[in-house]
């Protein structure tokens, strides 16, 4: 369905220097996919999405969308904007009928089409109204509304639910996501909301510095990270790190207590040498808890309790390694104190991660 093969973009900034925004991005989207674009800010989330809707030209590679070169803004690609920018001067209904005009309806089979779309947003009682009417939400659903109703090859979001409060962005994460599947309409979405991303997307795309880490199922990016960034950027509370060298024999150093701890497994591990620099990472449920200083074991990570945090559901203990600062989710029957010894058992989920370039070892 879209096709973005080894496409790059530059920008000339006021002092005439040239700003590299993407670089030599390469991927595919499925039809009826819904694929988000995450990245930190000024990643070139937002240029990348203009470049695949034609609103701008890309320097290098080539772009195709339902089987065509984009080469400029087309009628099956349509963009909504964070800003729903609806006109003020129409009603809801007018708004949305708007988009139709073109089309070579009648002016009642255009107001049926735009009528049965607001039901669909679940506004059919605010066909009348004026968008100063309306709140944020209903006017970020018109917005859809009046994307949804031309039918598009392709639906490209720019941020579509930054503006909502936070209660209304996820009945709009759900609504956004059951439209799209119900019309089969392949959808890209650049948000800035890691959780958004993980909830909606068949597939997430991570940027970084105009580059892209890595495209995959959300679970794939979760568990199977290619890189440190794509590892670190996903996942609430973040990746925990430990700075470590390899040793020779199958171990690790860890560099702030410098215990060693043999590594099994992973086939990126024959090709380590001595001394070679890598981050031990694991995500806050990957690691078991040893409260009581008779069961630890020597291969066990020690630490002492700084704080526990309770969300109301789970407990987020915070440990200091040496100087590095972690956090593991704790059982709640566990009994935990400030200041107490508490150790670390790596179970079979952890990463290695080269420190200089980043790639995933294990
Ligand atoms: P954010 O999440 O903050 O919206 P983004 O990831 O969408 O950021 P872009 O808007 O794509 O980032 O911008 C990428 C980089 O390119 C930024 O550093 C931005 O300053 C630069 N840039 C974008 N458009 C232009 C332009 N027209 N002229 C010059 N520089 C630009």
């Amino acid at each position: 369905m879209i096709k973005v093969e080894g496409v790059g973009k530059t920008f000339k900034q006021r002092d005439a220097a040239i700003f590299t925004a993407i670089e030599n991005v390469s991927f595919t989207v499925e039809k009826g996919e819904f694929v988000s674009i995450v990245g930190p800010s000024g990643c070139g989330k937002t240029t990348l999405l203009n470049l695949v809707a034609g609103l701008e030209k890309a320097e290098t590679g080539s772009i195709e969308a339902i089987g065509r070169k984009v080469t400029a803004p087309g009628p099956d690609r349509i963009v909504v904007f964070q800003e729903h920018a609806l006109f003020p001067w129409l009603t809801v209904l007018d708004n949305v009928a708007f988009g139709l005009k073109q089309r070579g309806l009648s002016k009642q089979e255009r107001y049926d089409l735009a009528m049965e779309q607001i039901r669909m947003v679940h506004l059919g009682k605010f066909a009348d109204r004026y968008p100063h009417e309306l709140s944020g939400g209903m006017k970020q659903r018109v917005a859809i509304a009046r994307a949804l109703v031309k039918r598009p090859g392709l639906l490209l979001l720019d941020e579509p639910l930054s503006s909502l409060d936070a209660n209304l962005r996820g009945n709009m994460r759900e609504e956004i996501r059951r439209l799209q599947k119900e019309l089969g309409i392949t959808t890209i979405m650049v948000t800035h909301d890691q959780e958004e991303a993980l909830s909606m997307s068949d597939k997430i795309a991570v940027m970084n510095a105009g580059e892209l880490q890595q495209i995959g199922t959300p679970l794939q990016l979760y568990n199977a990270p290619a890189n440190w960034f794509v590892a670190n950027f996903l996942g609430m509370p973040a990746m925990n790190e430990l700075m470590c060298s390899w040793s020779a024999d199958g171990c690790l150093q860890i560099a702030d207590t410098g215990q060693t701890i043999p590594v099994n497994g992973g086939s990126g591990l024959s090709a380590l040498h001595q001394g070679q620099q890598m981050r031990l990472a694991f995500r806050p449920h990957q690691v078991s808890l040893i409260t009581a200083t008779g069961q630890f074991r020597e291969t066990d990570l020690r630490g002492r309790v700084a704080s526990v945090e309770f969300n109301g559901r789970e407990r987020l203990v915070h440990i200091r390694i040496g100087d590095t600062a972690i956090k593991v989710y704790a059982d709640m029957a566990e009994s935990l104190d400030e200041h107490q010894e508490i150790a670390i058992r790596l179970d079979a989920d952890y990463y290695l991660f080269d420190r200089e370039s980043g790639e995933n070892l294990r």
